[in-house]
């Protein structure tokens, strides 16, 4: 991977000058000024002063060059989230343009979120909502996480894993949505070295060595096209298609291929000035070379969804080896590169079939605030979107011949609804191909639809929320079971909150007051507890939840008994089961008889810093002082205690471990070895592995003391391919 050097102002406002005017230099290096006094004094987790961040933001930005009021965005891209700047400030300064683009990319920070993954999806759907109005605000932020996974290195290793995995799972997929090849990959490859290291560096190697022979062989194909481009006099740039390491891991991993059989493919692309010409090469390279059946693919009469076009073919090559040859000209290049970007890019006098294809790319944001705008819950959005956009495709035909994109695993149902909510609340049977097909039948690129229809029909059936893919489809049956069977919901979804309640040992009635119902209202925005009930009938919330809201302030209230009363309690339950408890090892300075247990969420064992935590009953339980889940508890109910000496070698202790590597044959074995090797017992032991074959191992352990549980923790690091080892809280 290119190591990227940090670019200083000067040299950025010199790339920018390229493109625009002085006045536009200008007012970019104000912007400059404006963040950078606004940043001084902070500084990034490398060290460096914080306007260096922004500054490689906006170097991005020019390279795709981008407009004045974009870039300038760039500089101020993080004053209104981490200084004291507001939106006004800005619009006066800037002007209403920047300050918008600035909020787009401005993170939700002061709501407070129940948890850390609700506070991600809450960020994710506002920056959705920023993108439906201006396109701008994602590239801003691409740039944005583009220099920061470029810089993750100064980070704690968690945080470079969930970045490089969020990376993975949203940026990456947006920026291919929006045809940006080439921060894609990069997004890609850097998010793979910090997920599988071991992988991304063999892959790299394996490359090194083989580079000489490939080039060679390209180099010989190039020639040859040339050799003969010349004798029809076509002028043409002929390149080596570069191959990138996340794709080739991809591969690796999806098509279980050998790194040889993905890397000898020898890969081609030639760019010329016309349409026309184009077809000539295809012409002329299936003259010189045998075309491979089934690889043609014309993307120039038929345009990718993100508007890439080209044609590819793979022919026989010169080795004997399949050779893959993608044409196309100058302008397809640039958008497959660049994609949305080139459509942006600056140019005096933008031509109106930029805005014509700027729509387009739009109409797909558009359609997920649309279909979403049922959804509450931000955590939802997010999940219904990585399905329905970043999910893989199928191209399937309606009888006109109009294709259709849909997330692979659909089934004709969120054909009909993607159509006409009216011909899917009608569906009674579906033709593929002209034969009758299931329902649940999944579609398959090619696949040439027709769905069937019938007025008498009843609507949909219950079935088809668990066999439909597409969020936009269960939307719309949700909507139909809401609408046509109100009352009946409303009834079902009492008895079932009801039964919820008193399954938590709630009183209906004691609990269906109305602050008790004004809070969960809220909690859903909705009008009516009819609403509420409605929601949960039709399945829209769950009875659990509705329940936990509405009785939240009554467990709340309990859980505020009296300090006191609570101690008193305790050394009363403390006699009688004084003669039992076999001691825990440790002291609760300036109390006697108080029930001592160890919390099972953190663990903690001799040697570690802990705390005692008064609990409501139950005694005091000891946690780590650094366990997360008595971080906001009352201080009040905080007590000190230590660690009693002499013990510490009698007692076991029990410590949750994760171990996380890359998931190869026997690594699970060998950590079991190195575990009872030191005598250590096995509690319990898990394991699952992730698309990426990132191996996650979760072993309970018994150890005496924390010397005993670094000696094994270090012994487990040693084996290869192992790449983290953590101790976790539950
Ligand atoms: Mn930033």
């Amino acid at each position: 991977m290119a190591k990227h050097e940090t670019k200083t102002i000067e040299q950025v406002l010199e790339e920018a000058s390229r493109y625009l005017n002085e006045e536009h230099t200008t007012f970019l290096r104000l912007a400059y000024e404006y963040a950078k006094e606004a940043h001084k004094g902070q500084v990034r987790k490398s060290g460096e002063d914080y306007i260096v961040h922004p500054v490689q933001v906006a170097s991005i930005l020019v390279e795709l060059e981008m407009d004045p009021a974009t870039i300038a965005s760039g500089f101020l891209h993080d004053v209104i989230e981490d200084t004291g700047i507001t939106f006004d400030d800005l619009s006066e300064e800037f002007g209403e343009e920047v300050a918008s683009l600035v909020e787009g990319v401005t993170k939700l920070g002061k709501i407070k979120y129940k948890s850390k993954e609700e506070q991600q999806a809450e960020n994710h759907r506002k920056m959705f909502i920023a993108m439906a109005k201006d396109i701008r605000v994602i590239l801003i932020k691409l740039a944005d996480r583009l220099h920061n996974i470029r810089t993750l290195d100064h980070l704690p290793e968690h945080k470079q894993r969930r970045i490089a995995n969020e990376t993975l799972e949203i940026f990456a997929p947006l920026a291919h949505r929006l045809g940006i090849s080439t921060i894609k990959w990069e997004l890609e490859d850097i998010s793979l070295r910090y997920l599988n290291p071991q992988q991304y560096y063999r892959i790299v190697n394996l490359m090194k060595q083989k580079r000489d022979e490939r080039v060679y062989y390209i180099e010989k194909v190039i020639d040859e096209i040339n050799d003969q481009l010349n004798d029809v006099n076509i002028s043409a740039e002929i390149s080596g298609r570069p191959k990138h390491i996340y794709s080739i891991y991809r591969k690796m991993v999806h098509q279980k291929k050998d790194f040889n059989e993905i890397y000898d493919l020898l890969a081609v692309r030639v760019i010329v000035k016309s349409i026309k010409e184009c077809y000539a090469v295809l012409g002329i390279i299936h003259t010189c070379w045998k075309p491979m059946p089934g690889r043609f693919k014309d993307y120039i009469a038929m345009p990718k969804p993100n508007l890439y076009q080209s044609l590819h073919t793979t022919v026989i090559g010169p080795k004997g080896d399949p050779l893959e040859v993608q044409i196309r000209t100058q302008d397809m290049h640039e958008i497959a590169e660049y994609g949305i970007a080139a459509h942006w890019a600056y140019k005096e006098g933008k031509g109106a079939n930029n805005q014509e294809n700027m729509s387009k790319q739009l109409a797909w944001f558009r359609e997920i605030l649309e279909w979403q705008s049922e959804t509450n819950d931000a955590e939802e959005f997010m999940e219904s979107l990585k399905v329905d956009f970043f999910s893989d495709m199928v191209y399937v035909f309606t009888p006109n011949g109009d294709v259709m994109e849909l997330p692979s695993g659909s089934v004709p149902l969120d054909f009909a609804y993607r159509i006409h909510t009216e011909v899917g609340n009608k569906t009674v049977g579906a033709k593929v191909n002209g034969k009758i097909e299931p329902l649940d039948y999944k579609l398959k690129t090619g696949d040439i639809i027709e769905i069937l229809t019938s007025k008498h029909s009843y609507g949909p059936s219950e079935d088809w929320l668990k066999i439909t893919q597409t969020s936009q489809a269960k939307n719309k049956i949700k909507q139909f079971f809401k609408k046509q069977r109100r009352e009946e919901n409303v009834e079902r979804g009492r008895e079932m909150i009801e039964k919820e309640l008193k399954n938590m040992d709630l009183s209906p009635k004691e609990v269906l007051v109305d602050e008790n119902i004004e809070n969960a209202l809220g909690r859903f925005h909705l009008n009516t507890l009819e609403d509420l009930y409605a929601a949960v009938g039709y399945q829209g919330i769950t009875a659990q939840q509705a329940a936990n809201r509405l009785a939240e302030k009554i467990i709340q209230k309990e859980r505020a008994v009296d300090l006191e009363d609570s101690i008193k309690e305790v050394q009363q339950e403390v006699e009688t089961r004084r003669k039992k408890s076999r001691g825990v090892g440790v002291n609760v300075k300036g109390i006697d008889n108080l029930m001592i247990r160890l919390s099972k969420c953190c663990n903690p064992v001799p040697g570690d810093e802990i705390i005692g935590f008064i609990t409501k009953g139950r005694g005091v339980s000891v946690h780590r002082e650094d366990c997360p889940n008595i971080q906001h508890e009352d201080d009040t109910r905080l007590i000190e205690v230590e660690w009693e000496t002499g013990h510490q070698q009698r007692k076991n202790y029990s410590v949750d471990l994760e171990i996380s590597g890359f998931d190869r044959n026997g690594l699970l074995n060998e950590i079991l070895q190195v575990v009872n090797e030191s005598n250590t017992d096995i509690v319990a032991v898990t394991g699952k592995s992730d698309k990426n074959k990132m191996a996650t191992i979760n072993l309970t352990i018994l150890i005496h003391n924390v010397d005993h549980l670094r000696r094994i923790v270090e012994r487990i690091k040693h084996i290869s391919d192992v790449f983290t080892v953590q101790r976790t809280i539950q």
